[in-house]
């Protein structure tokens, strides 16, 4: 998760960058509202945290900028004022949360993964589904029929691809770049193997197979009637 933090107050901004660093964020760190909102234009980031005073352009007029160019991130304003029209100000104009200075920064990680969390959970939904197989993506757990299904990180990782783009006949070129990370060469046999077990364990038992392979260009997972 990669975090823009726009802070022009140096001590605050190396004290957020450390501490969400070291809770496993990536983070840029920025000092000036203009160089802040030409970044959040032109990178993708997973959240902004924006301080309101800030020099060449306030944070106002970088959330503004950030809504009117059509960025749905969501953003922590950072405030010194406990103002109720700079509440109100902000929200208008697309802000997704408030913090008053000082902070704990225990509260602002609190409020940064909330914040993501409902981003993920507006964006997608948190259950894929085909015939009687649902893949739950925040629990990590797969079930055919209401029978619990343990796969391995991999195999959960190839059925969340073949299950988010159902329908569709996937190479084996692409199912390896997407699961491993990797470009195959066109005779290693890992997806076939994968796939293989994948079948073997959603599929074998069950009368209504769910996992195709098309001959000479991939797999297509398909429910009849879906
Ligand atoms: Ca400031």
């Amino acid at each position: 998760m990669k975090i823009l933090v726009i802070e022009d107050e140096p001590k605050t901004g190396s004290y957020l960058r450390q501490g969400l660093t070291e809770a496993g964020f990536v983070v840029d760190l920025v000092r000036d509202g203009l160089d802040g909102l030409h970044m959040a234009l032109n990178e993708s980031y997973d959240l902004m945290i924006l301080d309101v005073m800030l020099p060449s352009l306030d944070g106002w007029r970088v959330l503004g900028g950030l809504r009117e160019a059509g960025k749905d991130m969501p953003v922590l304003m950072l405030t010194a004022r406990d103002r109720v029209e700079d509440r109100v100000k902000g929200l208008e104009l697309g802000a997704d949360d408030y913090l008053i200075k000082p902070f704990a920064f225990a509260e602002l990680l609190a409020r940064v993964r909330t914040l993501l969390r409902r981003g993920v959970m507006s964006k997608e939904p948190d259950m894929l589904r085909a015939a009687d197989l649902e893949l739950n993506l925040l629990r990590r757990r797969v079930t055919r029929g209401g029978r619990k299904i343990a796969l391995t990180a991999k195999e959960f990782a190839l059925l969340e691809l073949l299950l988010r783009r159902q329908g569709e006949v996937l190479p084996r070129s692409l199912i390896a770049s997407q699961v491993w990370d990797m470009n195959f060469d066109s005779d290693t046999n890992v997806v076939e193997v994968a796939v293989r077990r994948l079948r073997a364990k959603i599929d074998d038992d069950f009368e209504l197979k769910l996992i195709h392979t098309v001959r000479g260009m991939g797999y297509v997972l398909e429910a009849p009637g879906q």
